[in-house]
């Protein structure tokens, strides 16, 4: 039965051949989404440490923040920016999951420990228009991959006033009161990975880490994609 359903698969793929998602071609194994080229031409962050880099700069080093993981560099139009946009706006979920095995991998090549995953949230009504998160896709198949459980401890309220007449500092106090702990208890002593899709000026991901500031955890952060 087994040997059928592989039969299947490779009728399947030989009438139905998947295409790259960033250009087209058509990939001889479409396990993941994008072919060889392009993965290669992603540019990537590079980080030499995952304990002491640009994005932990970003970040101010804040609520005994231990690793910051990102896998690609972000600038506009670039393939980092192009992937994480079929994700959000044309919702192609499966390149979510081939991020999540990005991240698990450093995870597993570093041999990192964790005792809980947090997926960044957006707000419940801007995530019941667009019918997901794309955070909590990575999240949770990433949490499939390394076997560390999801659970959701922030909240995320809805933002009300215009930022665009706002200083740079006001937006980042604003973020500040868009984020609260859903409840305190049983995460004393535990090790929390925060993921993100992007982060850019760190506004958002630094409010969340603010949350954690006077408790007695260690928060690491990983996103696919850093500027
Ligand atoms: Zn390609």
């Amino acid at each position: 039965m087994i040997k059928l359903h592989f039969l299947y698969k490779a009728v399947a793929d030989l009438l139905y051949p998947k295409a790259c998602e960033l250009c087209n071609k058509v990939i001889s194994h479409p396990t993941i989404p994008i072919c060889y080229s392009c993965v290669a031409s992603i540019p990537k962050s590079n980080f030499s440490s995952i304990e002491f880099n640009l994005l932990k700069d970003k970040l101010y080093d804040i609520a005994n923040l231990k690793y910051c993981i990102a896998i690609y560099k972000y600038q506009k139009e670039n393939k980092a920016q192009r992937l994480i946009h079929l994700l959000k706006y044309q919702s192609k979920k499966r390149i979510g999951l081939y991020f999540a095995g990005e991240i698990a991998q450093i995870i597993e090549n570093k041999q990192l420990k964790f005792d809980y995953i947090i997926a960044l949230p957006m707000h419940q009504s801007k995530e019941k228009i667009r019918g997901f998160n794309q955070t909590k896709i990575i999240a949770n198949s990433l949490s499939k991959r390394i076997g560390i459980p999801v659970i959701d401890k922030i909240e995320k309220w809805e933002d009300t006033e215009s930022q665009t007449k706002k200083s740079t500092y006001q937006r980042w106090a604003n973020q500040e009161k868009k984020f609260k702990l859903k409840h305190k208890s049983n995460i004393a002593g535990k090790h929390i990975l925060i993921v993100d899709d992007v982060i850019t000026t760190g506004a958002t991901m630094h409010a969340c880490l603010k949350l954690f500031e006077k408790m007695d955890t260690t928060i690491s952060v990983a996103c696919i994609a850093y500027s």
